[in-house]
């Protein structure tokens, strides 16, 4: 394959860092973009009120997009071990803020990440990062969910890897799609998640919200 494929590869870099203050933007070109899109909803973007809002709706969708830009294999590599341990590990209720591609609005909820080892483990506080890494790139709550499970799979080679997603899609709720509060769950298992239904049963007995007092 050539590497000259320019378009996707510019995209996959992401965001550039504006070094001088320290924090991502979008640019002038990003900043003209937001006051242009604030015109066409019939606002005066240079009223008061909106003086500083193409600058800071800019650096906000750097900062929400800024995992394009990120080193999946930098994180992962230097937080694998080798372990003996081989039960369930389960990292409940990772708190998810990502948006919808087709619309651009957040969608927001709970992952929960498990696997089962075969001699490597992860550093806990890793898979909330990696969740991070895909969650600030524009999604759908299903290929998310998809994309956490494959990186583990193929960097910890587990028994089985099960991530799921309960969110609530903005984009539903807002634009009156669907009821508001209504959730969206997603799941994607493999290995022994996906062979063994009492190893599935146990996962999903875990992830269960405790009943209140
Ligand atoms: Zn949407």
């Amino acid at each position: 394959m050539s590497n000259s494929s320019g378009a996707v590869t510019d995209r996959r870099q992401g965001p550039e860092l504006d070094r001088a203050a320290g924090r991502s933007t979008l640019g002038p070109e990003g900043e003209a973009a937001v006051a242009t899109l604030l015109r066409l909803c019939g606002e005066a973007p240079d009223r008061a009120g909106l003086a500083e809002t193409p600058r800071r709706v800019a650096e906000t969708l750097a900062a929400l997009t800024s995992g394009y830009g990120q080193d999946l294999d930098a994180i992962l590599r230097g937080a694998i071990f080798e372990e003996r341990y081989d039960e369930m590990v389960l990292v409940k209720d990772i708190e998810l803020y990502s948006l919808c591609e087709h619309h651009l609005l957040p969608f927001h909820g709970v992952v929960h990440v498990a696997y089962i080892p075969r001699g490597r483990i992860v550093g806990l506080g890793t898979l909330p990062r990696v969740v991070e890494v895909f969650a600030r790139r524009l999604q759908v709550q299903e290929r998310l969910t998809t994309e956490i499970a494959e990186t583990l799979q193929r960097y910890l080679e587990p028994r089985g890897v099960a991530v799921v997603i309960e969110a609530s899609q903005l984009c539903m709720s807002m634009r009156g799609v669907a009821q508001r509060g209504s959730r969206t769950v997603t799941s994607c298992m493999t290995g022994i998640f996906r062979q063994d239904p009492r190893t599935r049963g146990e996962l999903l007995s875990l992830i269960r919200p405790t009943a209140g007092p």
